[in-house]
């Protein structure tokens, strides 16, 4: 019998269409295990809480207006990322126990990998480029494994930086926005870099250090008791043009009634610690 071609072409069809289906569950999944991890954590506060590179701000609408913090695909993409990643060099490093929990005067500490002589903080970027201390980033990596020597009374530490880009220079961002890079020919390729710091037992920036965490964490606790965000600084003008205008709490935060307190923006215009001349010995080589 003759074959009809047709029906022959049709029946082996493999059909491929786009389908949002799957990313929207891992979307929703993972809506829902942030919403259940900030009911858990309503009356805790976090190191991440109260970080300046976090913005304190951020942590306290997230909590109070969890409706306004869409998780979108990015938020998807940016937690699989740190997750895998976190998970895979934590397995590889084999050197001590990994999100211990840790606790001083009511702040919460869960530091990536800790021993009993050191501790590791894992970080992954898509920075286009090689970061230091003059970087934002750098310093709140910085600051983030110091809260941590300091809870624990360890000296020694790691800050892991994932990078996953190759390096990218900035060129330019044209009147509409768009951004233009070059690659430059001997670019470094995606690597992992790391850094040891060293924070000795009887240094009195251990003291700095514990003073600006206890000040900022029951700042944070107190916002959240009152609900009121106006105690709360803004993040530092010389990062709000970058971080700010992409803030799903944008409008809430900049709000007339949501204005910072005298106190609040006179805490935003103090020097950082880690500008103070001295406080910090970084050498960029080995
Ligand atoms: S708009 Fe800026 S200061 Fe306000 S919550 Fe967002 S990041 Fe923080």
């Amino acid at each position: 019998m003759p074959k009809d071609n047709n029906s022959e072409k049709l029946n082996m069809t493999i059909t491929i269409r786009k389908d949002p289906t799957f990313t929207n569950l891992l979307q929703n999944n993972l809506k829902s295990r942030y919403e259940k991890r900030r009911r858990n954590v309503e009356d805790n506060v976090h190191v991440s809480d109260i970080l300046p590179s976090t913005c304190i701000r951020k942590q306290y609408f997230g909590r109070k207006n969890p409706e306004l913090d869409e998780i979108s695909n990015e938020s998807v993409q940016h937690f699989i990322r740190g997750e895998s990643s976190e998970a895979a060099i934590t397995s590889l490093a084999d050197m001590g126990v990994s999100q211990m929990d840790l606790e001083m005067d009511g702040l919460i500490a869960h530091p990536d990998i800790m021993n009993q002589d050191q501790i590791v903080e894992l970080k992954d970027t898509l920075s286009n480029k090689r970061l230091g201390i003059y970087d934002h980033q750098f310093k709140s990596y910085v600051r983030q494994l110091l809260y941590y020597l300091v809870i624990t009374g360890i000296e020694r530490g790691i800050i892991s930086i994932r990078y996953n880009n190759r390096e990218l220079k900035w060129i330019k961002t044209d009147s509409d926005g768009n951004d233009y890079f070059i690659r430059p020919k001997n670019s470094r390729a995606p690597e992992i870099e790391s850094w040891s710091v060293f924070l000795p037992k009887d240094d009195i920036a251990r003291e700095l250090l514990k003073n600006e965490m206890i000040r900022r964490k029951t700042l944070f606790q107190k916002s959240l008791r009152e609900s009121n965000v106006s105690i709360l600084p803004r993040l530092k003008e010389n990062i709000r043009s970058s971080k700010c205008p992409w803030c799903k709490f944008y409008d809430i935060c900049m709000s007339k009634e949501n204005d910072e307190t005298q106190e609040a923006k006179e805490m935003v215009n103090e020097i950082d610690l880690l500008d103070i001349n001295g406080f910090i010995d970084f050498k960029p080589s080995l």
